[in-house]
């Protein structure tokens, strides 16, 4: 292990969340399955150098959340989380 910080913050997910979910991810809160932290998933530290996107939590470095590309289909992995708290009130100022 290098000192250098080899992840990204969980905005940098956006683009391909966005592909899978409506609303805005990166904004929403998520509760980690393992320590308890609660955070804004922006927050998470975000690793996409493999075939996908793994967020760990910034608090114990468990992993929350899993998203891998296979041809056609998505794969998304997120069992690390409790949950994840989506703020609907974003959904009314994007109507068509
Ligand atoms: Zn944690």
């Amino acid at each position: 292990m290098n000192s250098h910080l080899d992840y990204l913050d969980g905005n940098a997910a956006a683009g391909e969340l966005s592909r899978i979910f409506t609303m805005d991810v990166t904004a929403a809160e998520g509760q980690c399955a393992h320590c308890g932290a609660t955070k804004r998933f922006a927050e998470a530290h975000l690793y996409m150098q493999g075939p996908g996107v793994v967020a760990r939590c910034a608090a114990c470095d468990h992993v929350l959340l899993r998203l891998v590309n296979v041809r056609q289909r998505v794969f998304l992995d997120v069992r690390g989380m409790t949950y994840l708290c989506l703020d609907t009130s974003q959904l009314q100022q994007s109507s068509k």
